[in-house]
């Protein structure tokens, strides 16, 4: 039966990440990926923002990996000619009582080592952003946005070059423990081999991927829920030049309807945060009023028939009570050495691929 020492499933921008810092460090390593082509999910679905890490509890993964990631990703992005614009963002508070929560934020967000943020007030504002509406806001000018494709291929083409194999429409459906690691089924071949590490970065279904390894979902609180986000367009040219988000009240799944640019300047609004059974890229065309008020509550002037449908993503979102951090574990003290599983990779997990990538580079390494 043939072998391999490391297997990553997933050719998200995780797994690709992984499959990256892996191959150079000198693993023999094989990605199984059941598209045809890599980046196929949440990884093409998202906003395209490198966050500065002002929003997750101090001290989680999520906080510690975007602040180190969103580094990361900007030299990267310069070694690689990857497109980015550093274009900042700004967290509004639209009226005088909502101050304070700024400030609390504000706090977060040095205590986790987001860089330069600043309180601004009316006159600041006024002069980056004539036309948002707010009383004070947090400037964060380090947050920026990439092209994700761009990231994925240069990460794609430099795990080739490390030696990593890729064998796309190829999907994990059974995984077996062995003595030498574990025995792994792919379909539609159904081709069996044996891993020593296998590496669960199946985005929307890692929690089946850990269930196939042997994880017990609900002692482990693994289980991912979809929540959808849609976002609108803005058929005009943009009044704003900088991502405009509003203040992220408690309970909100998701950092609530915000204005966010890609490279080529195309305003979007988005994303809401739906529950779904199944993953689902539909856009309600009958949510245009709910995104136009929420877009005019950040922007004035914005005119309502020029929002349009435009794209939505799935988040794999842990249940449970407040924010969950990331789960990125080797699960060695549940009876499975050699497996190690990211289980709700949701935002930031962009900004964090390759900060992430060395954590897991890290767990293999002690293994
Ligand atoms: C609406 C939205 C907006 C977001 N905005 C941002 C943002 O602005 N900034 C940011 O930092 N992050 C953002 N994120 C989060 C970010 O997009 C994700 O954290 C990241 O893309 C997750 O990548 P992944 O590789 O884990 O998942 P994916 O890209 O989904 O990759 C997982 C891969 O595993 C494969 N797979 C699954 N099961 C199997 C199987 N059985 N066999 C073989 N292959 C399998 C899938 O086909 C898929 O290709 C956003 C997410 C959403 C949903």
């Amino acid at each position: 039966m043939d072998s391999v020492h490391t297997t990553v499933v997933g050719a998200g921008v995780i797994g690709l990440a992984i499959a990256s810092a892996l191959s150079h460090a000198g693993r023999d390593v094989l990605v199984l990926e059941q598209h045809e082509h890599y980046g196929q999910e949440i990884s093409s679905r998202n906003s395209e923002v490198i966050h500065a890490g002002i929003y997750y509890p101090p001290g989680s993964l999520k906080a510690r990996l975007c602040v180190d990631g969103s580094r990361a990703l900007y030299r990267y992005c310069e070694q690689h000619s990857i497109r980015y614009q550093r274009i900042g963002k700004l967290i509004v508070a639209r009226m005088q009582d909502e101050e304070s929560e700024l400030e609390t934020l504000l706090r977060a967000g040095q205590a986790n080592g987001a860089r330069d943020l600043a309180l601004i007030g009316r006159e600041k504002l006024r002069a980056l952003e004539p036309r948002v509406k707010a009383v004070a806001a947090i400037h964060s000018p380090h947050t920026g946005i990439v092209d994700a494709h761009g990231l994925m291929r240069q990460l794609y083409h430099e795990a080739q070059a490390g030696g990593a194999v890729f064998s796309f429409g190829s999907r994990v459906t059974a995984i077996e423990r062995s003595a030498d690691g574990y025995l792994v089924t792919v379909e539609p071949e159904n081709y069996r081999f044996v891993t020593d590490i296998l590496i669960n970065a199946a985005g929307l279904h890692a929690d089946r991927i850990a269930a196939l390894a042997g994880v017990d979902l609900d002692a482990a609180d693994y289980r991912i829920h979809f929540w959808k986000g849609s976002y609108y367009s803005y058929a005009k040219p943009s009044p704003v030049s900088r991502l405009i988000y509003p203040l992220p009240h408690a309970g909100l799944t998701g950092l609530g309807i915000h204005a966010t640019l890609d490279l080529g300047g195309r305003l979007r609004f988005g994303p809401d945060a739906e529950p779904v059974y199944a993953p689902d890229y539909r856009v309600d065309p009958g949510k245009q009023e709910r995104f136009f008020h929420a877009a005019a509550s950040l922007i004035d002037g914005l005119e309502q028939e020029s929002f349009a449908p435009d794209m939505a993503g799935v988040r794999p979102k842990l249940g449970g009570q407040g924010v969950r951090d990331f789960i990125i574990r080797h699960e060695a003290d549940r009876g499975l050495p050699g497996l190690i599983n990211l289980v709700g990779i949701e935002s930031p997990g962009l900004t964090a691929c390759l900060a992430i990538a060395r954590m897991v580079g890290e767990l293999v390494r002690a293994i």
